[in-house]
């Protein structure tokens, strides 16, 4: 089987003597595009899941340079989306002063670089404060690049954009990974390309044509594929049954018949839920009716999986050595269509098999049964996980210098 991904192994923070990065100064992209309540940091997830690189350029003695967008300021300068707050969180996790600055280039943040002694660590401005950030303006580009020796990417989550301070800095500087971006690449490409098998990947969300690229691309590469959640009503539509109000993508009809058909012929195995839990209205104290696929009533919409479908799940991931999971089964941010959901989330925490994440609204869905701590691995990156599951290349991971001579 051809593999999916970039196997050209990338250079990484690991590839580079550490003895090398005494008085360098090295700007490192992370994600800390983080979920905020006014000026409070409401899940810092993506901010601790860069530690690990900043740890270990202090601990090497490098003058360490952090950029980051937040939100999505559209090159304006947004009070409400300075960076202040997260170097303030980011000195409590690290236990030691941040340095923060209120722009990203220019004299006024090349001066307390020039000052910046071997371990410290400042925090630049908002990137996209500047419209060159998103349009990948080359001038920018080199003007960040002019503040370091060396680039880092640890911004697994924006890796899919080809944005001045992920893809266009690597023109001008020696580029490599960092240790996040470096654990999902290795994860991702060893679950895709040499898993444990049975492997069995569960597919749900609300639109069908977000994930359609990688229906398509898991086709034939994974032993068992089920899909639910409001993207199955466009297959079920396509095979000819009633979906009543559920949700339903008609520009997607033509291509839902040709997957099917596709999927008929291949090794995989294709589950589609065989019943719901469906409503008249879209509300989460309207009356449930608990339908088999054939009897789903003109009136109503599907909201959950049902009992026979919960069994089906459940049956295929006692046999499976590895499970991808992307996209909730139901509306389960309202409790009483979470049912589904959360009971798939215990499946997977209760199983011996390699357990994968990836997806925003999974990862939450996997918090609100309590089971984050029990899962193997989960992505950081929502779109970026999606575009790698596609077989895509992300222009912040092919941009970096490949390895000359991997073992
Ligand atoms: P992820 O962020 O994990 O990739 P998605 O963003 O694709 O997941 O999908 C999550 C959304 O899908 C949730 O907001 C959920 O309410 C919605 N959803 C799931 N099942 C249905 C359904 N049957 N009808 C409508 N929306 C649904
Ligand atoms: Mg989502």
């Amino acid at each position: 089987m051809t593999p999916i991904a970039t196997v050209q192994r990338k250079k990484t923070l690991h590839d580079i003597p550490s003895a090398e990065l005494a008085g360098k100064r090295v700007v490192v992209r992370v994600d800390f595009n983080v979920p905020m309540n006014g000026a409070e940091i409401t899940d810092d997830t993506r901010i601790r899941a860069a530690l690990k690189t900043i740890q270990y350029l202090i601990k090497n003695h490098a003058k360490i340079i952090l950029l980051s967008h937040l939100g999505r300021p559209k090159g304006t300068v947004q009070e409400s989306l300075r960076l202040t707050p997260i170097a303030r969180h980011l000195s409590t996790l690290l236990n030691q002063r941040i340095l923060k600055n209120d722009d990203c280039i220019g004299p006024e943040v090349e001066a307390p670089i020039s000052q910046l002694q071997n371990g410290e660590v400042i925090l630049l401005e908002n990137t996209r404060f500047h419209v060159e950030e998103t349009d990948n303006n080359p001038e920018f580009a080199k003007k960040l690049a002019q503040l370091g020796d060396l680039f880092v990417n640890d911004a697994f989550g924006v890796s899919h954009r080809a944005d001045a301070s992920i893809s266009g800095i690597t023109n001008y500087l020696p580029a490599v990974a960092g240790f996040l971006v470096e654990e999902e690449l290795s994860i991702l490409t060893k679950v895709l390309n040499t898993p444990e098998r049975p492997l069995i990947s569960i597919i749900g969300g609300a639109k069908i044509s977000s994930k359609f690229g990688v229906l398509q691309n898991i086709l034939g590469r994974v032993d068992t594929l089920i899909i639910g959640g409001g993207m199955s009503f466009t297959l079920l539509k396509a095979q000819g049954y009633e979906i009543g109000k559920s949700l339903y993508e008609p520009d997607l009809l033509e291509a839902a018949k040709t997957f099917l058909e596709n999927a008929k012929k291949s090794t995989t195995k294709l589950i589609l839920p065989l019943d719901h839990i469906v409503v008249a209205t879209f509300d989460n104290n309207a009356p449930q009716q608990t339908v088999d696929t054939e009897n789903i009533p003109k009136d109503q919409m599907g909201v959950d999986v049902g009992p026979k479908t919960i069994a089906a799940i459940e049956a295929e991931i006692q046999t499976a050595k590895t499970i991808v999971w992307n996209g909730p089964l139901g509306v389960f941010e309202m409790d009483n269509f979470a049912h589904g959901t959360l009971e798939v989330a215990h499946m997977l925490a209760k199983s011996d098999a390699f357990t994968l994440i990836g997806g925003g609204d999974s990862a939450a869905a996997i918090a609100k049964a309590n089971v984050t701590n029990q899962m193997s691995y989960i992505s950081t990156g929502g779109g970026a996980t999606l575009e790698f599951l596609e077989g895509k290349q992300l222009p912040g991971i092919t941009s970096l210098q490949n390895l000359e001579n991997p073992e």
